[in-house]
């Protein structure tokens, strides 16, 4: 099976195993990676491996894979051993979103403040 892919993307070079990255998971349809700038002890990036650049190119076929997210999340937490974290969607460059192929942050490790400040 072909995977939608954009050859300037940075993250779709990742999942072409064209740039390197420390993984964490990995799917048919997901990978997780380590961010390269980590914001807490645990810094993970969960992807698709197909190609959407943001939230906003969801589409309802993609449910499942969003909620396997979610999931992936779930069992990193686990097996990292992290009682809480946070996860993060940044969307659009008003969102704060950089890297423009939908990833959720997943941050953890450390103690979070309750709200986003
Ligand atoms: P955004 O601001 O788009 O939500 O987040 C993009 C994230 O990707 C940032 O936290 C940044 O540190 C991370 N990042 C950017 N380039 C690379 C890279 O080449 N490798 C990895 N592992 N993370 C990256
Ligand atoms: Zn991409």
């Amino acid at each position: 099976m072909s995977i939608a892919s954009d050859p300037a993307c940075l993250f779709c070079k990742i999942v072409a195993g064209e740039l390197p990255a420390e993984q964490l998971y990995e799917d048919g349809e997901i990978l997780a990676f380590k961010d390269i700038n980590p914001q807490a002890p645990f810094h993970g990036l969960l992807i698709p491996k197909k190609h959407i650049a943001t939230l906003n190119e969801l589409e309802a076929a993609d449910a499942d894979l969003v909620g396997r997210l979610f999931l992936a999340a779930q069992s990193l937490a686990r097996e990292h051993g992290l009682p809480g974290y946070r996860v993060v969607v940044n969307t659009n460059s008003e969102g704060g979103q950089v890297v423009f192929h939908v990833h959720m942050h997943m941050l953890g490790g450390r103690q979070m403040k309750p709200g986003l400040g």
